[in-house]
């Protein structure tokens, strides 16, 4: 099952992508794609109510904005450092215990909506990554039972500037956080129809090949930055985990490479689709 929101920022509305149909506007379902909907078996009231009521989801007319494939979620927990030849490329030494740090959940975008420079940017990089969306609240969870608390994957590109990540106070926080720093989507692939462990995931600047890599190289894998995380804090119902990028972002090249405006950003996973940027001066 895919689900995907549509419409104007501030004003999406859920839909449904039907195979041999396409994309219809499921808004007669009475609920967005948040903690209630995920903490309530949404995607199997929703299949149910589709199934019953198909007459009531018109299709979406085909230019409308694709916006983030969940509502904005609780939290946003990243896992840096998370591939080996990532850590390696920033020099980092290879974490024994997974490193994490948040990011501002009003960075969320759709994943076709332009990447806006934030003021003073100087070093702005990208990272595509596999998204895991909760499906039940994790708290203290076994890794053997992690799984049963996803809902589902997404794309997304955890959008980094590396001087305010860096070299303006310390902490990650101030660098991931900048409105649409974290598109998300086209679509969330229900947990039931993807196996997240080996997938493809790739990124292209003006069409330049940067990354290239497989979710299968993690250093800490899906269920066990589960289990990891929720020892920690509580997991609910509709955040995001994002769980590291591979090798290949700017700040990692020599010499380094970063993001201008009018720079085209383009990335994918296997089977939850591609996204794309225009970066965009700073407003
Ligand atoms: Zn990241």
């Amino acid at each position: 099952m895919k689900l995907f929101r549509f419409g104007p920022m501030g004003a999406e509305k859920p839909g449904l992508l039907v195979d041999g149909v396409g994309r219809v506007d499921v808004s007669a379902f009475g609920e967005d794609y948040d903690e209630t909907f995920f903490g309530s078996d949404g995607p199997a009231r929703l299949a149910r109510f589709y199934a019953e009521q198909p007459a009531r989801c018109p299709h979406v007319s085909a230019d409308a904005r694709i916006a983030a494939a969940i509502a904005r979620p609780s939290k946003i927990v990243c896992v840096g450092l998370n591939y080996r030849d990532h850590a390696l490329e920033t020099g980092a030494p290879i974490p024994t215990e997974p490193v994490l740090f948040m990011k501002a959940s009003s960075a969320v975008c759709g994943p076709y909506d332009d990447l806006l420079l934030p003021r003073g940017s100087l070093k702005t990089d990208w990272e595509v990554e596999l998204g895991v969306v909760i499906g039940k609240t994790a708290r203290y969870v076994e890794e053997s039972a992690a799984l049963e608390h996803v809902a589902g994957f997404v794309l997304l590109n955890d959008y980094s500037e590396r001087a305010f990540q860096k070299e303006r106070g310390g902490q990650f926080t101030k660098g991931k956080s900048a409105d649409t720093f974290a598109p998300i989507g086209p679509f969330l692939v229900t947990k039931d129809a993807l196996d997240a462990s080996d997938l493809r995931l790739w990124l292209t600047v003006n069409g330049e090949p940067c990354q290239d890599s497989r979710s299968s190289a993690m250093l800490f894998s899906v269920p066990a930055l589960i289990a990891y995380i929720s020892s920690f804090m509580t997991l609910l119902p509709g955040d995001l985990l994002s769980t590291g990028t591979p090798a290949g972002v700017g700040a990692g090249r020599k010499p380094p490479r970063f993001l201008s405006a009018g720079d085209i950003v383009e990335f994918g996973i296997d089977g939850l689709g591609e996204a794309r940027q225009v970066v965009i001066a700073p407003g």
